[in-house]
């Protein structure tokens, strides 16, 4: 069974097209600048050359048509024909309170994630470009809607709920809704299976450290609280992202800063977190560098990152009345083990007692424990795999497999 799945931004659309009779990844790639002067496709068959084509995209339906086209190629392709694809999965990023799990979509579905576009103005109205490139294309094709939040909606009133009038959450949808489900979902239950416990019998933290950041209670298999919230703002500081701060900043910044509400949003979405403290980078290689040159800001910047992750951990921990395994996932949780070990330093309290050489030296792209092997708790780095998660519950829902 051969699943395509993609994840439709304003202007790009990556896809994979994964076997799952063997879970592999039979080719993958993007489209760039879709609508834009100087459109790209990136293509890249398993166990072959990359190939680039340059081609006018004025819209989703040419990307994905671009898609169909190279993945059926004569040379260059994996598929005698379309055809052969049996559903495709789509990552939609706002489920709100509608979506607790995935769905198939029909008209109806897509439009209650129509609705939900003031939750995600700028994500979900990408996807659907992406849902209705699929559909005009390849009307017969069945397609599954995966969805960012879906995995955190078993999260209790305790967690979701801010300390706003009730009336916010009921006429306005204001409350923790949580993002990187698809992450979270499959490293914490990638974790149970290495603990080698039944999920309902865990208590995991993932962290999910990467361009965003957020981390997540799993107890039991279910999300019980996780960083993001409303939007993926909130939580640890994060590459460009502020992360949380007390609200009334807002205001303050418009009053002195002259600011309206889109300028603070840039400001506090795009011009904030790591590369705002150290006005260097978002990316934690150049802060690394930075930081070793003695530049003092990308110290600052790395040090105030550890230790929120490091609040979030000991927050959860006291949220679950323990913890079996933190789990470290995405670009920094997999690759940064400065990082990592800034984090999980002073972490004995809890009975986290890691092997720090063990740290430096595991290698990179598979699962390891990087705890010593009497640690009570122990922690994992599992690479995530947010496009087998798509495409397994694409298979699920569609074929029951
Ligand atoms: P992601 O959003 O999961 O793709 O993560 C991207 C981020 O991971 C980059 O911006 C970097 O900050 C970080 N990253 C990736 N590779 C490394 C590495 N080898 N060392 C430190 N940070 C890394």
């Amino acid at each position: 069974m051969k699943i395509l799945v993609v994840n439709a931004g304003s202007s790009s659309l990556k896809y994979q097209l994964i076997n799952m009779d063997t879970r592999e990844v039979i080719a993958k790639g993007l489209c760039e600048r879709i609508g834009i002067e100087g459109s790209l496709l990136k293509y890249k068959p398993a166990g072959k050359d990359a190939v680039e084509v340059k081609k006018n995209m004025k819209d989703h339906t040419d990307a994905i048509q671009m898609v169909l086209d190279i993945l059926a190629d004569k040379e260059v392709g994996v598929l005698g024909s379309m055809n052969e694809i049996d559903a495709v999965g789509h990552r939609i990023v706002h489920g709100g309170e509608k979506f607790s799990k995935s769905v198939l979509i029909d008209d109806d579905m897509i439009k209650v994630i129509e609705e939900l576009t003031p939750l995600a103005p700028l994500h979900n109205p990408a996807n659907l470009m992406g849902v209705r490139a699929c559909k005009a294309i390849m009307p017969d094709t069945p397609m599954v809607a995966v969805f960012d939040t879906a995995f955190h909606q078993t999260m209790p009133y305790e967690a979701f709920l801010y300390g706003l009038p009730y009336e916010a959450y009921k006429e306005l949808m204001i409350r923790r809704y949580g993002f990187h489900g698809t992450s979270h979902s499959y490293v914490s239950k990638r974790a149970a299976a290495m603990l080698g416990m039944p999920a309902e019998k865990t208590k995991i933290i993932t962290c999910h450290l990467g361009n965003g950041s957020s981390i997540t209670a799993v107890d039991g298999g279910k999300s019980v609280d996780t960083s993001m919230g409303f939007t993926p703002l909130e939580g640890v500081p994060m590459g460009t992202r502020c992360g949380c701060m007390d609200p009334a900043i807002v205001t303050y910044l418009m009053e002195k800063l002259n600011m309206d509400a889109k300028q603070v949003d840039t400001y506090m979405n795009k011009k904030s977190g790591v590369f705002g403290i150290s006005g260097v980078s978002s990316d934690f290689r150049d802060l690394d560098d930075a930081a070793k040159e003695g530049n003092e800001r990308a110290k600052f910047a790395l040090d105030v990152f550890a230790y929120n992750v490091k609040k979030y951990i000991g927050a959860y921990a006291a949220v679950m009345n323990g913890v079996d395994a933190i789990v470290f996932t995405a670009g920094i949780g997999e690759n940064d083990r400065n990082m990592r070990e800034k984090i999980l330093t002073g972490l004995d309290y809890l009975g986290v007692d890691v092997d720090f050489e063990y740290n430096r030296t595991a290698p990179r792209g598979q699962e390891v424990t990087i705890s010593k092997a009497n640690s009570r708790v122990k922690v994992f780095v599992i690479p995530t795999d947010e496009e087998m998660v798509i495409a397994s519950d694409t298979a699920n829902i569609v074929f029951g497999k």
